[in-house]
Parts: C-alpha cells; structure tokens; sequence
C-alpha cells in the first residue's frame, strides 16, 4: 500500500447523501494518508465520511485544496473490496458514492467518540419509574441484553438522551466502552457432519474441491426441496473454513436464519455472525470489523451482506438464488446473485447457487457451461416428493365468495383427522384486494399511486401495497355516497382465513403473512409453534413457500394457481412454475408422503401442466426457446430507464427527448421501447414513465447507456433510475 507524504494530494471518494459521480480531490493530512483509508474530510460546510481511492498530484492547484480532516481509526478498505465497488458501480450505472454507501452505511465510522461507549439493560431498578424511562428498559429487554449507543437507544425508545444518562445511577442501564474486538465464536469445521447419502457425498466433494483449488468458480446446486442440499453446502462451507478463508451464506429471508443458525450450530459447534435488518447497529457494527479483521468465519445474511469487508472470502453460498428478493428495487438496484459472482470473481472464491427452481439465468449459465451443475434428484431419507393434481374449478361447486373447493376441503379434512397439517397457499395479503360500490361500481384507489387500496381487516384499514399508505374503511362511497354499499370483492389471506375458519370450526388456524407479524422474533415464534404441531391448518403468502420445513404438514392447496400468469410480463411463467413448486415442496418434508392440489380454471394450461408433471428440463427448454426468440434475457440484454415526476408531463417529455436522441443506443444495434407509462404508473404521488432498451448477449449496453444519458440535465422535481436487469419486462 502506497503511503504518500504532505503536501500530496489525495482522490477521496465522499460519502454524501446526493451520490456525487467521481472522487474529489484534497490534499493529505499531516502524517500522510494512505489509500483505501477512512477519512473525514470537508464538503461545503460539512464534514463527511469518505475513502482514499487514489493519491498523487491532483488536476487542481495544491494551494486550493483542502485538507484531509483527518484519517479514522478503521481499517483500510482493501483493494478488492474498491475494485468491486468501482466494478459494481459501472455494472449497475451507479455513481460510486452511492455504492460505497452500501458498504459503509452500517459500521457508523466516523461518528464523534462517543459512541465508543455502549448501553445495556442492568440489575438496577429506577428509584423513580415514567413512561419514558420504562421505555428505554422495555426496549434493552426485548433486545436481550444487546448493547447500542446512546444515539440509537435515544432514538428507537423515543426519549432523550438525558433520560437514558438518568437511568444509569441506579445501575438500571450500565454505560460501558463498546467491546471493539470481541470476536465470534469459533466455528470448528473439523467437526464430524451428519453422514451424508450417497448423491449427497458425491455433490459435497465436488464442492469441496472446488473451494479448496482457492480460485473463482460457481456451481449451481439444483436439489429437489428436502434433497439435503443445506448439508451439502455445509460442507463446502467446512472446507471453506479449514483453509482460513471465510465464508458467506445469503438467505432471501429472515425468517429462515433462524432456523439455519440452529444448523450451522450443529454442524461447527457455535452459531456465525447474522446480518440483516433484524440486528441492531451496535451489533452489526461488531459484524463489520470483525469481518475486517477475520474475527468472523461465517456471516449469514441478507444480500447486503455482500458490501461487508471480507479479509479473505473463500466462499459465497446464495440459497433460494432464483428468489426475486435477492433483487433490490430502491436505492441501488442491484441483484445480489449477480454481484455475488462478480465479488467472487474478484476475490477468487468460489460461489455455490442453491436452489430447486433455479432461475433460468443461472439455468442458462449451466447449460453454456459457465457455471459447474450439480443435481440431487430425490429427497433425503425415506421422504418422497408429493404428489402433484390439479382441481379443476370449473367442476367445481363454489358460491360467490368462496374459494374452497370441495375436494380441497375433503382432503383438509382427511388431514385433520390423521392428525397432520395442511397449508392452504394464497399469494395475497389482507383481506381483499377489490373495494367496490355497489352502487356505482366505484373501487377505491389510493390517492397516491395508479393502485387500489386493499382491505386490511387485522389492522381496520386500507393499505396501500405500493406506498403504504393507509386509510380508515369508509362507510360511505367517496364517489357517489351511497351508504353502506362497499363490498370487499376477491380473496385475500385474511378473508381465506375467515372461510377456514367457518369450514373448519373445530381447526386451530395460523396465519402466516408478512404484514401480520411486526418482529422478526414474532414470526420466528410463530414458525416455531408451527414446527412443533400447535397449528392444523396453516394459511400462507409468499412467506411460506420459501424453505421452512415443517414436518407434520402433508398437504399443500393451491387456493389460485393461475394468479401469477395474468399479465404480459416475460418472466410469468418462470415466476409461477417456481412458486408453485416450492410451495408444493413444504408438503411431505416428514415421514408421510405428501399431496398437492392446485386449484386452477386452466389445468390444460402448459405452464400449469409442467408444475403437476415436473418435466422441469422440458419447461426450461420451452421457455428458453421462447426468451433467445424474443431476444430478452438470458439470451439478450435489458435494461430499464424509470423517469418520475410529481406531473406526468415533465416526466414524459424527458422520456421522448430520449427516444429521439438514442444515437448511443443505435450505434450498438440496441432497440429502444417508450416511453410508455410504467407497469405502475403513478407511486408516491409520482407519475412514472419506462423506456425499455433491449441489445444483444455481447453488445457492451452500460457504456451506450451513459453516453446517452450524459447530456440529460434533469429538471427539478424529476428523477431518472436507471435499471439493469430488470425483474420484470
Ligand atoms: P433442502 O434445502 O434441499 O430443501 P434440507 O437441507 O433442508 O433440504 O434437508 C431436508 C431435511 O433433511 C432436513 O430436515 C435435514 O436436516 C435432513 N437431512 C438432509 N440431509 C441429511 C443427512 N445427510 N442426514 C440427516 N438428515 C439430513
Ligand atoms: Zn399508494
């Protein structure tokens, strides 16, 4: 590392709120600075977090620069760690301030001295109890016994920070300096695992070798759901640990960590570092240096995960990597399957794709020989797959209102009096998605997005899904006002419970979705009581279909199969063939075969007929053939370009000013769609308007992309995303 003398200069890239394209320029504080090291430096009148990206002489005279305020105490940021930011910011046309954010945001550097000191819960009780001190106490409690700063603690129990100082004489809350270097358990991956199966062995010494030869490679792992591939990766995770180097293990939920942590605890005898929104900053900023420092082994996280400063990472695991939350749709948008291969690549690790609906992205790269394949076909043990019917609704006898088949009934009762459990799967939250007048036919919509407003009846509101807002349920139409006249119209997972629970008096019902649960340790008690058979009849979203094993349920009822192929998007198919066999796959995880039914109005359907036959290698084929025709992804690049204003019109003007100047795009044989209005055309009060671009595997799409964007001068009020990869187009 190059350490330069004063009066060097230094390029230092500023971490500030606006993302500034490139680094500025100052010059070394006394004793020099060195690159890749913490800085506070100036910026108007502000002091602002930063990091050294280069040193030398700068293109601006050394007598105007100013200075480096001074260096941090933190450890520098390595030079793989920048050449993955700078290359992840060119990937995904991010100016790199706004990606070093990603990797900073957390560790709190820089922050005044102060929060050197932490505060946790004490033996000592207040002489003298208010409201707003057994906040801060009720707070450090539920934390069980995790520390934070006065700043936080201040802030999340919503008092002062005299309160909090107050309650230390008592020894109510002690005051102690933050333990800086307290690093993690040791994890033991000599440990002996459980005695894998013989397809099991064989992909875990694949795995092995791979990490072992110490260089980049990524291999999908395509198991069957409860073929075991959690142990397999495990082992990969061992050999991973054996040669010093760390590893990293991506969940698309936190509410599976759980349960993993309890796995990684039996395998290498003490649980990992945890990463994600759950944990608080006092603990996450002990994740952050101990992963500088390699006082972590093992950090299980969410795909944020990725930005922590690994001093040798040797391993990335991305579970359920055909998830679509590995994507993230604000701020940054990156997809932290990708980047995972891309830091990797870098760091010369090895990247293990786990899933048992692979994307057909990671699909594609298997078959083009990219990535390494590894296949486990049956499921652990004695379990068998369940078995896969669809209900035909159309012979079905329903009244309005109602979405339980008969023979899905029949069969939750055939369950119920074997003792095992059913899961009753439907992809809505709350109660209905449609409020309708009756009178006018009015549906009340939310008044500030192109969306309806969604009956929420455990929180006696209507709730916006796209921003959140919510409203009292009127008892009058705001269009017409006739009284008493709104009707919920169309099934959500609350209303299915209250079927359940009419059809089924004597069933213990639970319902799992997400809005209903406000901690993750609540949802984590909840899954628990499931596990454990305190449930008969589960009713789930989403949240369920993705890898939680609950061994006492055997049947899975698809209440709408064909929800997810409405529409024009390209990835449908994909999408639902993937959720429906996931969710299909948390029946018979047990000893007892188990069945699924898919209620659908269209079962000769072909995506619907490849989820009940499996012929998964036919419905890939299929849909690739489909994708290279179209040329779109994998076969074909894409990306998004969102413009959004408080009016449409400044937004569209924009979005056409684009189209007739697309001479970058053109010269790269790209095609250019739009501006249209975006599948969701107003959020938040901003009307939004898409272009699509679309070029071919190889054509270089990013560098066309900004020299078309480069003369933009946005207008106030509008802003422009641009978005590579695509989930949806
Ligand atoms: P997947 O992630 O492929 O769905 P898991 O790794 O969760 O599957 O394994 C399914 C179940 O089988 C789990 O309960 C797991 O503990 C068990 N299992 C898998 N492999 C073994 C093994 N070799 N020995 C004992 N139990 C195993
Ligand atoms: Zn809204």
């Amino acid at each position: 590392m190059l350490s330069v003398e004063f009066p060097e200069d230094a390029r230092v890239a500023v971490l500030t709120a606006q993302p500034l394209g490139r680094p500025f320029d100052y010059r070394a504080p006394e004793g020099g600075c060195s690159t890749g090291d913490f800085v506070e430096v100036p910026l108007g009148p502000r002091k602002v977090l930063g990091v050294v990206w280069g040193t030398g002489a700068g293109d601006v005279a050394a007598g105007k620069l100013r200075a480096v305020i001074r260096v941090l105490d933190a450890a520098p940021m390595r030079e793989e760690m920048r050449a993955f930011l700078e290359r992840a910011a060119d990937y995904t046309l991010t100016p790199l301030p706004a990606m070093l954010r990603l990797a900073t945001r957390a560790p709190g550097l820089g922050d005044p001295p102060s929060m050197r000191r932490l505060y946790r819960r004490g033996q000592g009780a207040p002489d003298r109890m208010t409201p707003a001190r057994a906040r801060v106490i009720e707070l450090l409690e539920d934390y069980g016994g995790l520390a934070f700063t006065l700043g936080e603690l201040a802030e999340q129990a919503g008092v002062s920070s005299s309160v909090v100082k107050g309650l230390i004489p008592s020894g109510a809350v002690l005051e102690e300096d933050a333990p800086r270097d307290r690093p993690y358990p040791h994890l033991d991956p000599a440990l002996p695992g459980v005695p894998l199966a013989d397809d099991q062995a064989q992909a875990a010494a694949r795995l092995r070798t791979g990490v072992a030869g110490g260089a980049y490679g990524t291999t999908l792992l395509k198991g069957v759901t409860g073929s075991g591939k959690t142990e397999v990766y495990l082992e990969a995770v061992a050999e991973c640990l054996s040669h010093g180097r760390q590893a990293l293990v991506l969940l698309p939920e936190i509410a599976l960590t759980a349960e993993f942590l309890t796995r990684v605890e039996r395998r290498f005898g003490a649980r990992p570092a945890e990463w994600h929104s759950g944990v608080t900053m006092a603990e996450r900023r002990r994740v952050w240096r101990m992963v500088g420092r390699g006082g972590a082994q093992l950090v299980v996280g969410a795909r944020s995960a990725l930005f922590l400063p690994f001093r040798d990472l040797g391993l990335i695991v991305v579970d359920e990597e055909h998830d679509s939350s590995y994507k993230q749709e604000e701020g940054v948008l990156y997809n932290a399957r990708d980047m995972a291969v891309l830091r990797a690549s870098l760091a010369g690790a090895q990247v293990v794709l786990a899933s048992a609906t692979p994307s057909l992205e990671s699909w594609a790269n298997a078959e083009a020989g990219k990535y390494a394949r590894l296949d486990l076909t049956s499921r652990f043990g004695d379990a068998e797959l369940p078995e896969m019917r669809a209900i035909d609704m159309r012979t079905q006898d329903l009244p309005p209102s109602r979405w339980i088949s008969p023979t899905l009934a029949a069969a939750v009762e055939a369950r119920m009096a074997a003792g095992q459990q059913s899961l009753l799967f439907l992809n809505r939250r709350g109660y209905a998605p449609v409020t309708v007048c009756r009178a006018c036919g009015h549906q009340i919509g939310c008044d500030h997005c192109d969306a309806r407003m969604v009956e929420h009846r455990f929180l006696k509101r209507l709730v916006c899904h796209q921003c959140g807002e919510t409203k009292p349920i009127p008892a009058t139409c705001p269009s017409c006002q006739a009284e008493g006249k709104l009707a919920p119209v169309g099934p959500g997972v609350e209303r299915l419970a209250e079927e359940t629970a009419e059809r089924f008096p004597d069933a213990r019902v639970a319902v799992l979705s997400s809005d209903l649960f406000t901690t993750a340790r609540a949802l984590k008690a909840q899954i628990e009581a499931i596990a454990a058979g305190e449930a008969d009849i589960i009713i789930g979203t989403q949240l369920v279909a993705k890898g939680h094993n609950f061994p006492l349920l055997t049947l899975v009822g698809v209440i709408d199969a064909d929800l997810g192929l409405q529409g024009s998007d390209l990835r449908a198919a994909e999408r639902t063939f993937q959720l429906m066999r996931q969710v299909a796959g948390r029946a018979g995880r047990g000893a007892d075969k188990g069945l699924a039914l898919l209620q659908t109005f269209q079962p000769e359907h072909p995506v619907i007929r490849a989820i009940l036959t499996g012929e998964e290698e036919s419905f890939w084929q299929a849909e690739a053939a489909e994708r290279r025709a179209a040329g779109v992804p994998p076969y074909g690049r894409m990306a998004g370009i969102v413009i959004s204003a408080p009016e449409a019109k400044p937004a569209f003007d924009l979005g056409t000013w684009l189209a007739h100047n697309d001479a970058p795009l053109r010269r790269i044989g790209a095609q250019l769609f739009g501006p249209a209005p975006a599948p969701i055309a107003r959020v938040r009060g901003r009307h939004r308007v898409r272009l699509l671009i679309k070029a071919d595997k190889g054509a270089p799409l990013q560098a066309a992309i900004s020299d078309w964007l480069a003369p933009v001068k946005l207008p106030a009020q509008v802003r422009l995303a641009v978005d590579i990869d695509p989930q949806s187009f």
